[in-house]
Order: structure tokens, then C-alpha cells, then sequence
């Protein structure tokens, strides 16, 4: 078989940094994957909540087609509109002010960690360099946002880690009030915990962290490269709790499937990055910025936005019966289309035999499924990936 062939190529030259599945994928169309025999899968993962419009969108592919025919790559030394572009539509949809593009989740928040300390340098004291950040938590694989992540597992062998950085547990206010000190710079959180198992920020939780910040000066970073751009039916999860942080990550789904992250942050704290702080080669470049452009237009659209809400509602409740019916499944989490199941089992061996079934699905630490979808899925191919999984359950 031809996967076979290119995966005995691959281990040969390639570092084994995955446990990949035994799965070569060739092309995609809507919500659906084909490998190189042939195979079809619907994908529940999306990239890990990446392919927000799906794969071969048509707009989507035309406007990469369009711009990479105009200039694919251009410096930071110059301007170009789709960047500017972009900037207008995220400082819209987010409520904030300005914004600093890069290519991925880890970068966004090395930038916003960044940006926080000069912050808290020049508004606070020259000691406030601490940043408080959740256990169970993930930011990425730089070395500042795995020394965030609270996940020793993701540390091993690593340290030294970077200093003045710690954890409390999530959902704890006390905990919090009790790590804070006049060292505190920032405080990072997931406002839904994705990789660390699907856990949603309780709403009384954000609102008393937004007012901790505001009483003592501390710039409130919300890591959305998972939980933004649409997914949990607000463009950023923080608008369905009703609170602003001060600076915001975004990432994954920004550009449906072409690398971009970046922050978006009040002007209070943004007018800190000025010439010479901060800087990215690949970062608002023409090609990644015509992308988020298409997706942000798209996802950006409060009916679209109302449509992930339903579909959300429905992934839910199809999960919840599946959860009457036996006693595999513990708990149903998340929000819009960021749902998990908590089993009483490991994950793994169920993502194994729904993959063989044509599902494609995701772990989010040993026992826990996570459900991220293209956006555009429809609500009869949501009803045929639950019930491959529930045939998969076993
Ligand atoms: C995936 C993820 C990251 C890391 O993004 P990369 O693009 O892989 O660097 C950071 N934070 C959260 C919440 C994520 O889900």
C-alpha cells in the first residue's frame, strides 16, 4: 500500500516527536478527510481546532490562489493592506485595540508575556515580574510557554525553566488571591482549558479575576489559541462571560489552516510594544493575513456565530444521551463546538477504534475525548460522527 511505503520513509529521516497515527493523509473536502488508499474519515479534530472552514473552502482557496499570484512574502520593513486589514477586523471582533501578529500558538504568548512585564516595568515596579499562570493549563513549546504550561509532563528534562513563573490550580480564587503579590505582572489563563481536558473557566471565577487584576494593576492575558475565533459560539470565549481581559493570544483557527497567531491588546498596555521590542520575519504577512481575512469575514458573522451556538447545543445533547445510556462516559464538558467526555476508561483505545471506524478524534490528556469540528460541520454529520462513536465505545 502507498501510506505504508511513505510512513517507513518518514520514520527513517523524520524526528519521532508524534506518536502519529498509522494514517497518510492525501486531501480534504468539507468535513472530511481521504488518505492515500483511498480511505475516507470524518474529521472531528479539525487540526486541533485549526480548520475552522473545513478543508478546500472555495473562498478560502481563492483568496490564498489570488494573493500568492500578488506577493507571497513581504518585511515588516514595509506595509501591506491585507495586514491592516486583518488588524481592523480582529480589533473589532475582539473589542481591543491593537495588534501584534506572529505564526503560532507559542509565539502569541511568548508576545504577550512580553509585553506584560515591560507593562508592569513601567506601571507598576521594577520587581513586578511574576507571571501566575493555571496548573492543568497549556500555552505551547517555546521555552517561556512550556515553563507556563502546568503540565510537568510536558517539562520533563527542560529545567532549567524560565524563572517567575508559577502555577496555582484553576477555578481557585483563593488560591489566586493568595499568590498574588506587589510581583505580580500578569496573570494567563485558559478561559477553557483545552489540552489540559476540556475545563471551562467558571463564569463567578472570571469575573473576580478580572477585578483582582483591575485592584492591583495586573495585566489579565487570556490564552484563546484554542477556545477563540468562533469556537465556543462568541468569537472569543471571553464575550459569552461577559469580561475583557487585557491582553488576548489567538492562533489556530485565525487563518483556517495557514500558520498565524498574535495578540490583541488594550491600548493601555499595547502602547508598550514600540519599535525594536517585538518582531516576527513571517509575522502579518500578505499571505497568512488574506487567509485570517476570508475566515475572519466568515466566522466573524453573528448568524455564523449563532449557527456554531445550535450546532454546539446539539453535539452537547447527542453526547449526553450517549451518557445515559451506559456508564462509559462521566461527565460532558465545554462550549459550542469545544466539547469533552470524561471516561471511565483511557481515550486512547477508543480513538483507535473510531479511527478505524472513519472518525477521526482527539485525547485531551488519558481519559478524555475532545470534540472540536470544523465549524461548518452540519448537524447530520454531527449525528454520524456520535454515532460512530458510539459504536466505537465498545
Ligand atoms: C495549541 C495551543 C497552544 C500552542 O500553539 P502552537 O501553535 O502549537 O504553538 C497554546 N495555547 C493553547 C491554549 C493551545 O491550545
Amino acid at each position: 500500500m502507498k501510506s505504508q511505503h511513505i510512513m517507513e520513509r518518514g520514520s527513517a529521516v523524520i524526528m519521532p516527536t508524534y506518536a502519529r497515527f498509522p494514517i497518510v493523509f492525501d486531501h480534504g473536502e468539507g468535513c472530511e478527510l481521504t488518505d492515500a488508499d483511498g480511505k475516507t474519515y470524518l474529521d472531528f479534530t479539525a487540526g486541533i481546532a485549526v480548520n475552522c472552514l473545513g478543508y478546500h473552502h472555495p473562498a478560502l482557496t481563492a483568496a490564498l490562489s489570488d494573493q500568492a499570484k500578488k506577493m507571497l512574502h513581504v518585511s515588516n520593513l514595509y506595509w501591506h493592506e491585507p495586514m491592516v486589514q486583518a488588524a481592523e477586523k480582529l480589533t473589532r471582533l475582539s473589542g481591543l485595540d491593537q495588534v501584534f501578529m506572529c505564526n503560532s500558538g507559542a509565539e502569541a504568548n511568548e508576545a504577550a508575556m512580553k509585553l506584560a512585564r515591560i507593562y508592569a516595568k513601567h506601571e507598576k515596579a521594577k520587581e513586578a515580574v511574576e507571571i501566575i499562570a493555571m496548573d492543568h493549563s497549556f500555552h505551547g513549546r517555546t521555552y517561556a510557554a512550556i515553563t507556563a504550561t502546568g503540565q510537568p509532563k510536558y517539562q520533563k528534562d527542560l529545567d532549567p525553566l524560565m524563572p517567575a513563573i508559577r502555577h496555582v490550580p484553576f477555578n481557585d480564587i483563593d488560591a489566586l488571591k493568595a499568590a498574588v503579590s506587589p510581583r505580580t505582572a500578569a496573570i494567563l489563563l485558559e478561559p477553557i482549558q483545552g489540552e489540559g481536558g476540556i475545563h471551562p473557566a467558571d463564569p463567578d471565577y472570571l469575573t473576580e479575576v478580572r477585578a483582582l487584576c483591575d485592584a492591583q494593576n495586573i495585566v489579565l492575558i487570556f490564552d484563546e489559541v484554542q477556545c477563540g475565533i468562533g469556537r465556543t459560539g462568541t468569537f472569543f470565549a471571553y464575550q459569552g462571560y461577559g469580561i475583557k481581559p487585557d491582553i488576548v493570544c489567538f492562533a489556530k483557527g485565525v487563518a483556517g489552516g495557514v500558520p498565524m497567531g498574535g495578540i490583541i491588546a488594550s491600548e493601555q498596555v499595547s502602547r508598550y510594544f514600540v519599535p525594536g521590542t517585538h518582531a516576527s520575519t513571517f509575522g502579518a504577512g500578505p499571505l497568512a493575513t488574506a487567509a485570517a481575512n476570508v475566515v475572519l469575514d466568515i466566522v466573524g458573522d453573528p448568524k455564523f456565530l449563532d449557527e456554531v451556538k445550535n450546532k454546539g447545543d446539539t453535539l452537547r445533547e447527542r453526547l449526553l444521551a450517549l451518557k445515559a445510556k451506559g456508564d462509559v462516559i462521566t461527565d460532558v464538558r465545554g462550549l459550542g463546538l469545544m466539547q469533552g467526555i470524561e471516561l471511565t476508561c483511557e481515550a486512547g483505545p477508543v480513538v483507535n477504534r473510531a479511527m478505524d471506524n472513519g472518525l477521526l478524534l482527539v485525547g485531551a490528556g488519558k481519559n478524555v475525548i475532545r470534540f472540536v469540528p470544523p465549524l461548518i460541520i452540519s448537524e447530520a454529520d454531527i449525528d454520524r460522527g456520535v454515532a460512530i462513536l458510539e459504536q466505537s465505545l465498545g
